[in-house]
């Protein structure tokens, strides 16, 4: 089906949407191999342990909120169980309704779709 005059070009901008979200998960699975390196598996929260079994419910939070904060030392990473995670994410929600930085990928891509879609097209041009 041709495109209408006028539309975007979908498919240009799925690949640009595919190849952030891939961008991100490869950063996202670096850091945490790294955190999961530099501490042990222990919940900051509940100190409930870890093991291979169960590492996957394992997840780590940064401390600032911004994903794009990690310092190799680790300093703004914390590990915490899903559930802490949830709750240390609700408290600030209950502070600031503004939803900055650390909400889960999925719920940034349901409300701000293609926010970043301009830059990045401006980016490949
Ligand atoms: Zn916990
Ligand atoms: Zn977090």
């Amino acid at each position: 089906m041709p495109p209408k005059p006028g539309a975007p070009d979908n498919a240009r901008l799925d690949r640009v949407v595919a190849d952030a979200r891939r961008a991100r998960e490869t950063r996202e699975q670096g850091y945490r191999e790294r955190a999961l390196k530099i501490y042990p598996w222990v919940c900051g929260r509940c100190a409930r342990t870890f093991d291979r079994s169960t590492v996957s419910q394992l997840t780590v939070h940064h401390r600032d909120h911004n994903h794009d904060n990690n310092p190799p030392d680790g300093s703004n990473w914390e590990l915490l169980c899903l559930y802490c995670h949830d709750n240390e994410h609700s408290r600030e929600l209950e502070h600031s309704q503004r939803g900055t930085g650390d909400t889960p990928a999925d719920a940034t891509a349901t409300h701000r779709p293609f926010a970043d879609l301009k830059s990045l097209l401006e980016r490949k041009r």
